[in-house]
Parts: structure tokens; sequence; C-alpha cells
């Protein structure tokens, strides 16, 4: 019997994988299946080139649990070892500072583990005791017995095994017992080993008989050894790839379409991706992609492994090429990584494109399902923006579709505005907005409908990449002014019916709460609308950046700006105006003369006084002058509030504008219909 001493630099390497390799116990068992996997395709290798003559029997990987005995059997009938072997690659640990080296990546087990050979010692974070049975493929050779108790030190002898292949027995510690349960070994099976290329076999497949659950004589096969993406797509029909899809997610609708991706230069990867129905931000989150390493299960958090925008896609990225053992900090700033996460940007827009030309009928129909997934991408990615833009489409509120180029040319002529921008007017919501696109319409405008989760985002975006254009939601200016193609019309209105019109319609503004509304007078025509709600663009959409933007919420509690627009040429506002100017003129008049005058007086005191400052008797003058300007402001006010009552036709009015912008609630709303009908009895 061979005694030695395992060949790593430190004193005791199993305390440090077990202390360090603490909160990952559970791969060992990934470790050593694959172990057994490779020693399988070793050996069919070797058959394949004639250089294994004898017969393959059965290839398939067993793990057996024998709870009474407390131990975990990994066997393979694969290439097996013989005592160099053993010697060579499970004796001589080939790495030196491991000490050093595990003190630097303690917080990652699976670093260390795969990434340095450290494979089959990871079976002792869960084993007091480990032993190999191994019988070589080759001919002569003697079976070996390896064992070791967790210290360097190991024993070797002559084996009993009669059956080439290997058992790799562990003796589960007393802290790990959880390993003994069948139904925790076939969980973890499931989730590292389900789409290895060797039948993993975990006990036999139970059936519910009389009662109870009980074993049948077939054996449990955990894995598909033939995982779809490792086909040639050539291969595969629509079926397979959805059928593959319900494997990896039970339960869920079928996926919009997929991308296999299949590459062999400049690195290896292969895999499948399905872009989900999503329905809702809950979705976004379960949403996985997973990773694998030559059908072993790596991982499924590819944050920064990944395109961003692909965290709302499914399927699964198999590359040996990825250093797959190492942590995600470091996954993220490789090189290879950030190439492969280029190559599948490129991929996925290229496909999209394809689609998109192949079958345009049938794109639109899944537009409304994949926009999120493109416009995501076109926020999140650069180069995938640029690549969208040939089969980004926008649907106008007819539900029409158009490229970015076709919108162009359709609008262009009609829309463009005195400075030369194409304007693009959008809606947010097809139903509350419909007023105002109705306006729009009816003047012979396009409107745009972007009612999805990302589109304030995503009206910034399109305003940077295509040139000459400028997006206006429908409700931000009154119809004339969104477009605007000459200078504003200036309502003509002396200042005294300026003066009465403005405090009549200030005052009916009042109702609305959170909100901040001027008035503002234009000349829109005798068919123009009387007065409208509108809501400028520009401030809107600080408003609601700001909203969105953390630590600047503050921005969101203020309350809106809106403007109402009154048409001094509409018959309705010209009949208040002149009403109200019969009315007040007698008791205003004076007031604003009063006003004029006293203004005109302060000024001429300045300007006499000119750089100099005003003497006592100037300032005190000025001062009474001011006073008496506020008296006669304030009594004009009032004269004006209480005309107010015999002007219904003004709250009238802004009631309507209200309520096409869906502002009117509550009391104003009850307010509103009691006057309406009181209006009809007149
Ligand atoms: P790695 O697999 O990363 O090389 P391991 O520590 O897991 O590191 O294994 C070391 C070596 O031991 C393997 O490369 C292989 O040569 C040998 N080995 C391990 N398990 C088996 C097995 N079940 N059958 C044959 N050889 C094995």
């Amino acid at each position: 019997m061979q005694k030695g001493t395992i060949g790593v630099t430190t004193e005791n390497i199993f305390p440090v994988i077990k202390k360090f390799l603490y909160s990952d116990h559970e791969i060992f068992l990934r470790e050593l299946v694959s172990n057994a996997v490779d020693a399988t395709q070793k050996i069919r290798t070797l058959s394949s080139f004639g250089e294994f003559k004898g017969d393959l029997g059965t290839l398939d990987v067993r793990v057996t649990v024998d709870k009474e005995a407390g131990t975990l059997t990994i066997s393979d009938h694969g290439i097996g070892m013989t005592a160099d072997d053993v010697n060579k690659y499970i004796n001589q640990i080939a790495f030196s500072g491991a000490e050093e080296f595990l003190e630097k990546f303690k917080d990652n087990a699976a670093n260390i583990i795969g990434h340095f050979g450290l494979g089959f010692y990871s079976a002792f974070m869960v084993a007091d005791k480990v032993t190999i049975e191994s019988l070589s493929y080759q001919e002569g050779a003697e079976p070996v017995r390896w064992e070791c108790d967790g210290s360097p030190e190991y024993s070797m002898e002559k084996g009993s095994r009669t059956e080439r292949g290997t058992d790799i027995i562990l003796h589960i510690d007393k802290d790990s017992t959880e390993f003994l349960e069948q139904n925790r070994i076939d969980l973890l099976l499931r989730k590292y080993c389900r789409f290895l290329p060797v039948p993993v076999i975990s006990g036999k497949e139970r059936e519910y008989k009389d009662g109870q659950w009980v074993d049948t004589e077939r054996d449990l096969v955990i894995n598909s050894t033939e995982p779809q993406w490792t086909k040639k797509p050539a291969d595969l029909t629509d079926k397979d790839y959805l059928d593959f899809y319900h494997e990896l997610y039970p339960g869920q609708e079928d996926p919009l379409f997929w991308i296999h991706l299949n590459v062999d230069y400049p690195f290896n990867l292969t895999g499948i991706l399905y872009f989900p129905k999503i329905k809702n931000n809950f979705d976004i989150n379960r949403n996985r992609i997973s990773l694998y390493c030559n059908q072993v299960f790596v991982t499924d958090s590819v944050e920064g492994v990944v395109p961003e925008f692909m965290m709302l896609m499914q399927g699964v990225i198999d590359s040996p090429d990825i250093p797959l053992n190492v942590s995600r900090s470091y996954l993220q700033a490789d090189t290879a990584v950030k190439k492969i996460s280029g190559y599948i940007t490129k991929k996925v827009a290229s496909r999209l494109d394809e689609l998109f030309r192949a079958d345009r009928a049938d794109f639109e129909k899944k537009w409304n399902d994949i926009r999120i997934f493109i416009v995501y991408g076109m926020l999140t990615d650069e180069k995938f923006c640029d690549a969208a833009l040939k089969f980004l489409l926008l649907r106008d509120t007819e539900g029409k579709y158009f490229t970015p180029e076709e919108y162009k040319t359709l609008v262009e002529a009609n829309q463009t505005n005195a400075e030369g921008k194409i304007v693009y007017l959008y809606a947010t919501d097809s139903t509350a907005q419909y007023p105002f696109i109705k306006a729009a319409n009816d003047k012979g405008y396009n409107v745009l409908l972007l009612d999805g989760q990302l589109d304030n985002h995503f009206v910034g975006l399109l305003e940077r990449k295509l040139e000459g254009v400028e997006l206006v939601r429908v409700d931000s200016d009154v119809v004339d002014n969104l477009i605007r193609k000459s200078d504003r019309k200036v309502a003509d209105l002396t200042p005294l019916e300026r003066n009465i019109l403005s405090e009549l319609f200030a005052l009916s503004t009042k109702k609305v709460e959170k909100a901040n509304i001027t008035v503002q007078f234009e000349a829109l025509g005798a068919t123009g609308r009387p007065a409208v709600l509108t809501q400028n663009e520009y401030m809107r959409r600080m408003k609601e950046m700001a909203a969105m933007q953390p630590g600047m919420s503050f921005y969101g509690e203020l309350p809106d700006s809106y403007n109402l627009v009154v048409n001094t040429e509409h018959p309705v506002v010209e009949k208040i105006r002149k009403d109200a100017d019969a009315a007040l003129e007698a008791t205003v008049k004076p007031y604003a003369d009063t006003i004029e005058a006293d203004n005109a007086q302060i000024n001429s005191i300045r300007d006499a006084a000119g750089d100099k400052a005003l003497d006592a008797e100037q300032d005190q003058k000025v001062k009474d002058l001011e006073k008496s300007v506020a008296a006669a402001r304030e009594a004009q006010s009032a004269a004006i509030a209480a005309y107010a009552p015999s002007a219904p036709a003004v709250g009238q009015l802004t009631d309507l504008a209200l309520l096409e912008a869906g502002l009117l609630k509550g009391a104003s709303l009850a307010e509103f219909i009691a006057r309406s009908v009181e209006l009809l009895e007149k």
C-alpha cells in the first residue's frame, strides 16, 4: 500500500476548502458528475479513433444515495484511472500558493474550484472521507483504491473494481446529511446536470401505488443528453423549439419567437434565445437566461454578462470560451465576454431584421409584444439602437405601422414647422387624448401612439436619433400651434378687455387642485375651438424625467402647469367679451383710468428725478399713488368678481376644456353638470 502526502504547498488545504467554500457547497455534485461525464466522453472518443478496441458497454453515470451507509456514490464507465493517473491527477494538485490564492478569492467558491482544477477536492466540502475505486481502460490495468480522510495524507492500494470506470464514494460528514436525501440530490442534478451529454441516473423512477410512492424497475434519467441548442438549426422544427421552451419554462405561454445562436469563430457559442410574451413588470424579473459551459449549468445570474436588454429574454447560452468558473465581476470585465455580448447583440438585431423583411405582416402582428424588447434594447445599447432603426415600427393612432423612414416620407410635407423641423405628433393614451387626436387628424396631421411603459424615455431617444425631427404630444398646445408655420396670432383686445377676460377666466380655473393654470388669449378663428387646456411639452417632459430620477421626486410633486388657451375669435368668447364690456365698462373704466393715470404720474416723478434718489416729498407722493393703484385694482377685481356669476359661459367653457383634458372631477364635475342643466333651462 502506498502512503503519501497530497502535493499542495499549503499545510492542509481541506480546512481551507471547507471554510471558504461554505456557501457553494452543493456544487461538489456538479464537479464530480462533470468529471464522470468527461471520463465517459473520453472513452467514447478513444473508441471512435480506434485507440480503445474493447466493448463500450452502457455509457451512463449513476448517482447513488445509501442513507444507511452514509455514502453518496458517483459511478461512471469512463476511461478510469491507473495508480499513475491517480498520482498525477489527484495527488498532485497543480498549483502553488494555494492558501494565498484561496484567501484572495474566498468570496466565491465557484471561482477557485473549476478554475484551478480543484473540482475533485470539492468533495471534501461535504465528506469527511472520500474513496476512489477505479479501473483504467488500458490493457492489463490494475484496479486502484485511493482513500483520504480530509487530512493531507492519503492511502492508495490495489482496488476491487472489476469493470472499467470509476466510483467516487463520498462518506458524507455529519453537517452535510442533506446530501443523503434522494430528493435533494435529484433536485441538484436537475439544476446542474439537466442537459449533460451523457445519461445521468439517480435511483429509480417512482410511482404511486397503494397509497404510497414506490420505486419501479426503471432507472430515473435526470437529463436530456441532446438539448436542442446543440443541434443544427436546419434539423429543428418550430415544434422542437417550442417544446424545448416549455421544457425550460413549464406552464408559460408560447414565446413570440426565438433566435438560435451557433458560432464557432472567433469563439465558441451556441444557444437559443426566446422572446417571451411579457405581460407586466413582474414577468421581467422572472425571465432568465441560463449560462452553460459544455452543457453544464453554471448560473442564471447573467447581469452584466449578456447585454442588458437581454435580461428580458429567456433561454440558454452555452460557451466553453466564457471563463465560466470565475466570478461575475471578472466575467463582466473579461474581453471575451464583451465580444460575446457584442456578438449576441448583433445577432439579435440581424435576426429581428430578417423576421421583419421575411414577413412584415406577421412582424406587425407581433409588434405590440416585441416592442418592449426593442425599445429597451435601443435605450440601453447604442449599437443595437442604430441597427434597430431599420426594423423599428412606429404605430399611429389608427393602428398603421411605419418604419422611421416611411413615416418621415408620410408627414414631411404637411408637418414641417417654420424652423424646418419635422414635427411628429404623438399621443400616450388614445382614449383620454381623443379630442386632441381628432383635432390633429382633422387638420390633416398624423398622430403616433406611444403608450408603452418606456415611451417617455423613448421620445427623447427618437429625437436624438432621427435628425431634424421634434416630437410633440398632441395635447401640448392648441392644434394651430402644434406645428407652427407662422407667428402666433395675437388676440386683438384692449388692455381693459384683456384685464376683464383674464380675471373672469382666472376665477373659473381656481377650482383645480395641484395645477397651475395660466390663461392665454389667441386669435384662432371663428371655427377654432373656444377654449383648450394644454400642457407644455417641455415642462411636462422635465417633470416626468425628474419624477423618475431617484432623489429628484421632489419635482414630481410640483403642481402640473397648464395653459388655458382662449380663442378670442370664437363667437362664444366674443359674446362673453361684449357682455362683460357692456356690464362692467361703467364700473371698471374709472378704476382703470385711475390706475392708468396714477401709474403715469409715478413714472413721470421717477423720470424727473432721473439718476438721483427721490427726495422725501417725491417719495411720499409715489407711495400714495401706489396705494391708490392697489386700491383701484382691488376694487376692479371685486367688481369683476361680482359680475362673474352673470357670466356662466366662462365657467362652462373652462369646464369643457378641463373635461376634455380629463381634469374635471369630484365637486367641480357635479357643479358643471348642474350648471349645464341650468343653462338648458334658460
Ligand atoms: P479538472 O476536472 O478541472 O481537471 P479535477 O480535480 O476535477 O480537475 O480532476 C482532476 C483530474 O482527475 C481530471 O482532469 C481527470 O484526469 C481525473 N479524474 C477526475 N475524476 C475522474 C473520473 N471520474 N474518471 C477518470 N478521471 C477522473
